[in-house]
């Protein structure tokens, strides 16, 4: 007889598979990310729909079989109804979903990934920032976290000045550094971070979440954010 096995898991994405079946890529508690089938979930009598769709959270029962693990019990703990509802907290969800997938890649259990999910998902209800906030802790949590109070290169603190970031350093490179490091040769892609950019990157690693939610943060610190943001993800794809 098969072993059941159950746990909590974050739905984060699912593709249609075959004429009835959902192929999902499940988030756990207790076995990390999981790629989990469910068997003729698009049928409408299947027990299984209302607790396996994307962005839920619910209580998990599955099998492992020969090539694929498949669910047989849910049980809907939080459907998230007003990410659904909101174009801009679906978008984040979205965009946390599919970073966690590219970023992770075994099927290990990881409790501070697990927590890291869990408060996430808990403050979609104010998302400005959210995204970049689970980013930046997933980052730091599989082994990227940046240098964001010392130059890379001279070691002096960082003043609230002209700064640049590195990724493929990880981390912040005071005016004076670069100026110098133009002379020579320097093959190392460098993007100009605003300060306050700085700040903030420092409030998401810290947690600092009763601030952050607070923060007003303009366009142009927005701009410069998403683009560290993305610089970042890139470089650590490619070496991940
Ligand atoms: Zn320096």
């Amino acid at each position: 007889m098969a072993i059941h096995y159950r746990t909590k898991g974050f739905f984060l994405t699912e593709v249609a598979r075959g004429e009835s079946d959902k192929l999902f890529v499940v988030y756990t508690k207790d076995f990390g990310k999981l790629k989990i089938l469910g068997k003729a979930i698009r049928k409408i009598k299947s027990k299984l729909r209302a607790g396996a769709r994307e962005f839920c959270l619910s209580e998990i029962e599955f099998i492992q079989g020969k090539t694929y693990k498949t669910l047989t019990d849910t049980v809907l703990i939080d459907s998230f109804q007003s990410i659904r509802k909101d174009l801009t907290k679906s978008k984040t969800a979205f965009q946390i979903s599919d970073v966690l997938d590219k970023l992770v890649k075994g099927e290990e259990k990881d409790e501070k990934i697990w927590s890291l999910l869990s408060e996430t998902f808990g403050k979609l209800s104010d998302c400005q920032l959210l995204y970049h906030y689970f980013l930046w802790n997933l980052f730091s949590l599989l082994g990227y976290q940046p240098e964001l109070y010392k130059c890379l290169s001279c070691g002096k603190e960082l003043k609230p000045f002209q700064l640049y970031f590195s990724s493929e350093e990880g981390g912040v490179v005071c005016n004076i550094c670069v100026q110098e490091t133009k002379k020579e040769d320097s093959s190392a892609q460098l993007i100009e971070i605003k300060p306050d950019v700085v700040k903030i990157l420092r409030l998401f690693l810290q947690k600092d979440w009763p601030v952050l939610s607070k923060l007003k943060v303009g366009e142009e610190d927005k701009e410069s954010l998403e683009t560290i943001s993305e610089d970042y993800l890139s470089f650590v794809l490619e070496n991940f």
